[in-house]
């Protein structure tokens, strides 16, 4: 199928090389993992889905004049972006208690938070993606507090512009979670909003129902995540009712 070659595969994606010097292909598969891949399915369109998804986020977040690594998408499944050098971190902003934070602290799911809070994750599958401080980030040099600081800022604009715009299609931006990389041009380097934005990366709720439209109905097998991620692109103006999943044609056989 792939005649590129492969830099990375992971749970949800592949990075194939790009076309372009200095640049990647992003490809979105439809597997869908949690508990760090403990649980494990393949469900058909998702990828589709989160690639128009999260094209849609990163063509409004360079609108406002945050950088991003995303070029434009090619495909059904892939997008172009720039090859960054990846900040080992996952930065989740929660605006509402749900998941992890509703164990740790003993909350209610659904409560809400007195401001928005920023937490860093170090990435590293073999630890289940440990929680760590700003010293620890410090500490083991994963970024420099120059770096931090411009992460947390720009976390703080993402978030507000995310959920102004969820809330605008009725939806509830409980969580989310980012990656950030380094942009080098020539001895410039900026950082840039890398990875994806998605329903598999963040927790969205129907503002009327509290309906689940993100990743949760996979991790709690409540079903129809297809439909929540197809409603969520719909809201957006993404695709339309009767927009195809696949491309029409025939189906390749491995
Ligand atoms: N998240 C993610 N990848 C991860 C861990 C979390 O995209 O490896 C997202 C998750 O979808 C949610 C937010 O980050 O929107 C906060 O997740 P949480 O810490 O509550 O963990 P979870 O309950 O997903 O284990």
């Amino acid at each position: 199928m792939h005649h590129r070659r492969r830099i990375y595969e992971g749970k949800a994606k592949i990075i194939f090389e790009g076309p372009e010097p200095g640049t990647y292909i992003q490809f979105f598969k439809d597997n869908a993992t949690a508990f760090n891949a403990k649980k494990h399915e393949i469900i058909e369109g998702k990828g589709v889905l989160n690639n128009r998804i999260s094209e849609y986020i990163f063509t409004q977040l360079k609108q406002l004049g945050i950088p991003t690594h995303f070029i434009r998408r090619l495909n059904m499944r892939e997008q172009v972006i720039r090859s960054l050098e990846i900040i080992p971190l996952e930065i989740v902003v929660r605006n509402i208690a749900a998941g992890s934070f509703v164990k740790r602290f003993g909350l209610e799911e659904g409560a809400l938070l007195p401001c928005s809070i920023i937490e860093f994750y170090y990435k590293k599958d073999e630890l289940d993606d440990p929680m760590v401080s700003e010293e620890h980030v410090a500490a083991f040099g994963w970024a420099s507090s120059q770096e931090l600081e411009e992460i947390k800022a720009l976390s703080i604009r993402i978030n507000d512009f995310l959920s102004g715009l969820f809330l605008g299609v009725g939806i509830q931006l409980v969580d989310f979670k980012m990656e950030f990389g380094r942009l080098w041009e020539g001895e410039m380097m900026t950082v840039v909003v890398a990875d994806e934005i998605s329903p598999d990366s963040a927790r969205l709720w129907d503002i009327t129902s509290g309906r689940k439209l993100d990743k949760d109905r996979f991790r709690q097998d409540m079903g129809g995540l297809i439909e929540a991620y197809q409603e969520v692109a719909r809201r957006l103006g993404i695709v339309n009712e009767n927009e195809p999943l696949r491309p029409k044609g025939p189906t390749l056989v491995k």
